[in-house]
């Protein structure tokens, strides 16, 4: 087992690894921005260090700065929780190289995943149903035109190095797909510095559908079910449940068992997350993160297991404490991220919180970094805690999302918690009867 994990990152996710290791008798060192001196897990940690000025590349995302840090601290492991360099093979690489442990999947699975074209075509390999669309990169536009009328319109032209819901065009006919294709070319190339492009079939009315899984390093592969991430805006996701109100016991274990093969037959080891598009019941592969995600602790609610506690027994080299017979969904589960925006602009709201008060009693967990007095900085997210609820069944657990929605108190900014008050009455999200466009339909309307 690892000595000291220094965690680069911030936020609620910074404090939320730094509990694991607590519990698991892990020292822990945290860097830092200077804009994030006061923060609650600088204060929480054993050490801090603070690597830079307050924009990430200058800090979060300087990877020399954390190498150093851990030099100097002597951690032997590194979590990089979510988002910034989560996802960075070259970080992983360059840990490796100094016998640094990098808490998440080799440097090459996170290259693999991290083109979606590799990505999609590797998925395929595993046996993973995936949305029909061209094999790999398109760049002519004759070529372009033959597959959208193969697969028949509408399409989606999306970025291979995209992420986050950026660099993505539908075109619903021919004349649309030329002008979505040159905007995609030269979006893409302008944002991540590759324009390589891919056409898919566009799916009218999907639901967001992302397995959970693991590789235990040894060459084994578990799933730990499913979430449903359909409530979006702008491709971002807003609230989160598990199980998805949308599957069947059957299809759970049919698609769970088919992530699980794939993940150990790709060798592949921690924490990822299979992202699928699911319409009348067919499963479509949309992505793969190679990380922890901000929605786990849903999982987590309903199979009361610790998901990073798992993750840093497998990097250490132990294996994961369960097998998949071992894992069993409880109840359900449904998360809000509480952001500090406008509610119905979703205009940043940063400054500083006069009030903070957040619910509490049984089956409420809330996941935040933020503390009465705490002054909001305006360089990152906007994403100031994270409220999971459980109950037994669906039912139940709206009955307590309600009542804790009605006790949380943020004053001094604005937050997105009056949304989730809408939303927490709406017969639709009460149905659970909702698909990816459900919400910015919904907001449109103004209700
Ligand atoms: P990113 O990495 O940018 O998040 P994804 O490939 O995961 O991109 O897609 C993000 C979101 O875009 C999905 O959750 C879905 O809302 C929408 N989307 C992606 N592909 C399709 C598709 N083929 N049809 C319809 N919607 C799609």
């Amino acid at each position: 087992m690892f000595q000291k994990i220094l965690i680069a990152n911030r936020g609620e996710i910074a404090l939320r690894v730094l509990r694991a290791c607590k519990e698991l008798g892990i020292q822990t060192v945290v860097v830092h921005s200077t804009a994030d001196a006061d923060a609650m897990h600088v204060r929480l940690a054993d050490e801090s260090v603070c690597i830079g000025p307050p924009p990430s590349r200058d800090s979060y995302l300087n990877i020399h700065q954390i190498v150093a840090a851990c030099e100097i601290t002597g951690a032997d492991a590194v979590h990089p929780g979510y988002g910034f360099l989560s996802e960075n093979a070259k970080f992983a690489d360059i840990l490796a190289a100094h016998n640094i442990t990098f808490i998440g999947p080799s440097g090459d699975h996170i290259r693999i995943m991290g083109d979606k074209i590799e990505a999609k075509r590797t998925a395929k390999r595993l046996g993973i149903p995936v949305v029909p669309g061209s094999d790999g990169a398109v760049t002519e536009e004759k070529e372009a035109k033959r597959i959208a009328a193969e697969i028949g319109y509408p399409v989606i032209i999306k970025a291979s190095a995209g992420g986050g819901g950026r660099g993505m065009k539908v075109a619903h006919t021919e004349a649309d797909l030329e002008i979505a294709l040159q905007t995609a070319r030269s979006e893409a190339g302008a944002a991540f510095g590759d324009d390589a492009v891919y056409i898919e079939k566009y799916l009218e009315k999907p639901r967001h559908i992302e397995v959970q899984v693991f590789g235990d390093g040894f060459g084994g592969g578990v799933h730990f079910g499913e979430r449903d991430c359909s409530l979006q805006r702008r491709h971002q996701k807003v609230w989160e449940e598990a199980n998805s109100p949308a599957l069947n016991a059957e299809e759970r274990s049919r698609i769970g068992g088919i992530c699980a093969k794939a993940i150990a037959d790709l060798g592949y080891s921690g924490a990822g997350t299979i992202e699928f598009l699911y319409e009348n019941g067919e499963f479509y592969f949309i992505e793969m993160n190679t990380r922890l995600q901000v929605e786990h602790p849903v999982t987590e609610a309903i199979t009361g297991i610790d998901l990073v506690h798992e993750q840093i027994r497998v990097a250490s080299g132990g294996g994961l404490s369960v097998k998949q017979e071992d894992i069993k969904f409880n109840g359900h589960a449904i998360e809000c991220r509480i952001n500090a925006e406008d509610p119905r602009t979703f205009t940043p709201s940063p400054g500083t919180i006069t009030h903070f008060h957040t619910p509490g009693g049984l089956g409420i967990r809330v996941d935040s970094g933020v503390y009465s007095g705490y002054k909001i900085p305006p360089y990152y997210d906007s994403l100031i805690g994270k409220l999971i609820v459980h109950g037994r069944n669906r039912v139940e657990c709206m009955m307590r999302l309600r009542r804790a929605l009605d006790e949380f108190v943020v004053d001094g900014i604005k937050t997105t918690l009056p949304l989730f008050r809408d939303l927490v009455g709406n017969a639709d999200i009460a149905n659970g009867d909702y698909d990816i466009h459900w919400l910015e339909k919904y907001l449109a309307k103004g209700e």
